[in-house]
């Protein structure tokens, strides 16, 4: 699954800065792209980014890729406050045992006031401080698209 982020270019919107998630196979005749949160714009008004060039949409965020259904809360105790200046990887939000990376500059939302990060390969999970288990499998993907 992968997505894009984007936002208005500033030629159509000065200082807009809000980054919406798109899914990236989309392909309707007419341009449009239509953002997880409903967010609609012609393609050529979008100007891809890369990582957090200004404030994520928190609705795109809880509405991307994975649906937020049976966490992995109950497995792990989650942290509340994250030092974004330490190391940080991720775990999925359905409770599968394998930790995902966090792109350098990372789009954080909040959901139930813990922190789920956008992960390299391009699905949500929570945000985890230190470094991952050694139990648990790196995903492949993250691993491919780095
Ligand atoms: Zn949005
Ligand atoms: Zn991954």
């Amino acid at each position: 699954m992968s997505v894009i982020l984007a936002r208005l270019h500033e030629r159509q919107a000065p200082g807009a800065q809000m980054v919406h998630i798109f899914a990236a196979e989309q392909d309707s005749p007419d341009g449009m792209r239509k953002a997880y949160c409903g967010f609609t714009a012609h393609y050529s008004w979008l100007k891809s980014v890369s990582g957090l060039a200004g404030m994520p949409c928190e609705l795109c965020l809880l509405d991307a890729p994975l649906k937020v259904a049976e966490t992995s809360a109950e497995v792990i105790e989650l942290p509340t406050e994250i030092d974004m200046a330490g190391p940080l990887f991720a775990i999925g939000l359905r409770g599968e045992r394998v930790w995902h990376e966090v792109p350098s500059d990372p789009i954080v939302g909040d959901y139930e006031s813990r922190s789920v990060v956008l992960t390299v390969c391009g699905c949500m999970g929570w945000l985890m401080p230190g470094d991952p288990y050694l139990d648990w499998s790196r995903c492949r993907e993250c691993d491919e698209t780095r």
